[in-house]
This record gives structure tokens, sequence and C-alpha cells, in this order.
């Protein structure tokens, strides 16, 4: 199979579809890759390393619509992209479609088979090509949060680790799923007393015998809440409800009682936020101030770490990757269940229930 993967063209994405580690797996399985020219730059992957690896390097994202017989990116294509894309043709990346018509249309009418990342499973119920991102927001919440606390920054003036003498920093992690997981473990690693906040007693208590007490696990009642976030220097949002917007956790009212200058951190605002005040902000301009509170809010933090994410997303592909271009999609999805949960389009109609619901179209 030919498997082909353009430059990302989505305003600030450095990410590329296709590691070269990924091309040589695929070229050592007899396909070949094409790889559009600078397409790894923002990853730090040069066309040099691409040809080391057997991949072909081609001048223009045409060349590589046209001639795949598989198109490998990382974000949904944008509609510039979607023209090129044909019947027959496998597009396999994050599509998103619930809240974009638009797309949802074009691709029905390219009469592609488009797999979203985002919708594959795995045997636990979890989404293995989402928990890459989380596990790289969640390590990244910690840090920005602590760059945030940093006075020239607005912040409280306040050192995660405190020094022998001085408290450390009193970090509130709500949501201990892979991204509040992740962040506690790092915040702890900081030198942080951390606390972790969630619905479920389950999972709190898997993190309690996972990690044996380095932070405390806490039911996540509004009266545990709210004392938490009084008393805390970061807040980080990670809270999940599967297909809904996130519940609005921390409200305006809750800044009032909280220390001047703490920082809130809230990696949920891809689903809305969970803190009432949280808008969605970007990597150029990711911190704003409401009622003495500093809020980060940039809704694509894996961008900041654009090699780790690249790195990191093309392990979590690589194996989906593979099942497809070895058997073709209808033999790949025969055989795993998980895989075939991501197929949202094909030959023209909508496959996939949710997105079907949520845009009020038939499946
Ligand atoms: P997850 O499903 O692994 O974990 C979510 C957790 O929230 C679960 O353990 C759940 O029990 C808990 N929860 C639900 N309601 C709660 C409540 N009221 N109080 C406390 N806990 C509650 O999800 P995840 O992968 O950790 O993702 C968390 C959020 O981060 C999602 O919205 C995801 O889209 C987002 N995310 C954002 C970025 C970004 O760049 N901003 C990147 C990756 C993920």
């Amino acid at each position: 199979m030919k498997i082909g993967c353009p430059t990302e063209i989505k305003a600030q994405e450095f990410r590329v579809g296709v590691t070269p580690a990924a091309a040589a797996e695929a070229v050592a399985h007899g396909h070949e890759v094409l790889i559009q020219s600078g397409a790894g730059i923002g990853a730090g992957f040069e066309d040099a390393d691409y040809e080391a690896h057997g991949a072909r390097i081609v001048g223009t994202a045409k060349e590589i619509f046209d001639a795949a017989d598989m198109v490998v990116k990382v974000k949904e294509p944008q509609a510039a992209e979607r023209k090129m894309l044909r019947e027959g043709q496998i597009l396999f990346t994050y599509l998103h479609l619930a809240p974009d018509p638009e797309q949802t249309r074009d691709l029905i009418d390219s009469g592609a088979t488009c797999i979203a990342y985002e919708t594959v499973t795995d045997d636990r119920g979890g989404l293995p090509l989402l928990a890459p991102m989380s596990e790289v927001a969640g390590k990244l919440a910690p840090q920005m949060g602590a760059w945030t606390l940093q006075k020239a920054n607005g912040g409280r003036g306040v050192l995660m680790g405190g020094v022998p003498g001085v408290m450390p920093a009193r970090v509130v992690v709500i949501g201990g799923g892979v991204v509040g997981t992740q962040a506690a473990r790092i915040a702890s690693g900081m030198g942080a007393r951390v606390s972790v906040l969630d619905r479920s007693l389950p999972r709190l208590r898997q993190l309690d015998d996972m990690f044996r007490g380095e932070f405390e696990t806490v039911y996540s009642s509004k009266a545990n809440l709210e004392m938490l976030v009084r008393e805390a220097d970061m807040v980080i949002g990670a809270v999940l409800i599967p297909g809904a917007a996130a519940p609005k956790l921390v409200t305006r009212e809750m800044l009032a009682d909280m220390k001047p200058g703490a920082a809130l951190v809230d990696v949920a605002i891809d689903q809305g936020g969970c803190f009432e005040t949280s808008k969605a902000t970007t990597h150029q301009d990711p911190v704003y101030e409401v009622d003495g509170i500093m809020h980060y809010c940039v809704a694509n933090m894996p961008g900041a770490v654009a090699r780790t994410s690249t790195l990191a997303l093309g392990n979590a592909t690589l194996p989906f990757m593979l099942a497809l271009a070895d058997k073709g999609w209808q033999q790949a999805c025969a055989d795993d269940e998980n895989l075939l949960n991501g197929l949202n389009v094909h030959a023209g109609k909508l496959t996939y229930y949710a997105v079907g619901k949520a845009l009020g179209l038939d499946v």
C-alpha cells in the first residue's frame, strides 16, 4: 500500500502523522511511504531522517493525496485537504466530527474511508489514541502552572517544592484519570503537596494503591472541593464526563475565597473547562486574570512539546496504521473491533452513531 503523510496546515500545529521510525516499520512491511517535504520539521525531523528509513519525499500535499491509498495525519483535514480526498482512499487521523457539520459533510461527499483516532478503543474501554495526548497534557500542567505561579507572570510567587524551612506549594488536581494522574505525579515530583479529587471511589483506591501515599486522594464532594480550592496555590482541572461538556466545578464565587495570585490550569478546556471563568487561550497568550486568580487554559497543550507529542502519538497509532496497510481496512476492522470503532465515515455514509446523533444525520 502507498502511505502518504502531508505537512499539517492547521494553525499552530507542529506535529506530524508519521515519524521516521513509523515510516521504517511500514517500509519493512513492504509498503511505500510518501512524506511531504518539511512535514516533520516542526517535530524536529528532517527530510533526510525519513529518506534514511526508506521513505520518499515529495514536494506538495497534492502529490500525497493523489498517490496515497492511505493518508495519515494528526489534525482533522482542513477544507483544502478535504477537496483532495477521493473515493476508496483511507484517511487515518483525529477528526472530532461531532461539533463539525461542515467537515462531516465534506468527508461524506469525498467517498473516502475515514477512521478517527479519537474513537478507536481498547479492550478495557479506554481510548488508546487519545491517552498519549492526555498523558502529555497532564505532565505539562504542573510545569505550566509553576510558570504561572511566578511573580513576573502574575502569580503568587510560590515555588512548587518550597525550600528547607518553607512550605511547598499546595496543588489540587480535580479528576484522577489519565491527565490527573500524570499531573499529580509531576506536581508531587516537583515537591508540591498534592491532593487528587475524583468522583470514582474505585479510581481513588487504585491511585492510593499505585502511588502509596505520594499524594492524597479525596472524594470529590462539593464541600471537599471548596475546602481544598480555598487552600490551593494551584488547581488543575482534569475532569471528563465522556460525551458531555465538563461540569463547572469551580465557580466565579469561589475565586473570591482563593489565595490571590493562585494558578488555575484548566486542562479540560477542550470540553468547555471545569472552572466557570475559563475561556480557551493559545500558546502565544496563555494566561489571563479573573478576580486576582491566574488562569491558564490552552486548548492544545500537547502542541507546546510537539516532538514528544509526535513520538507519543506515533507509538500509539503505529500498530493500527500497519494493520490497515497490511490487511486493507475491511479485513483490519473485521479482525479488530477496537479499530472498527474508529470508523466514522465510509463510501459516502456516516458510520458512527454518536456523530450522527450530535449532528442530526442518518447513520
Ligand atoms: P479520563 O476519563 O481519563 O479522566 C477523567 C476523570 O474525571 C475520571 O477519573 C472521572 O471519574 C473524573 N471525574 C468526572 N467527574 C468528576 C467530578 N465531578 N469531580 C472529580 N472528578 C471527576 O480523562 P482524561 O484523559 O484524563 O482527560 C481529562 C480532560 O482533559 C478531558 O476533557 C480531555 O479532553 C482533556 N485534555 C485536554 C488537553 C488540552 O490540551 N487542553 C489535552 C488532552 C486532554
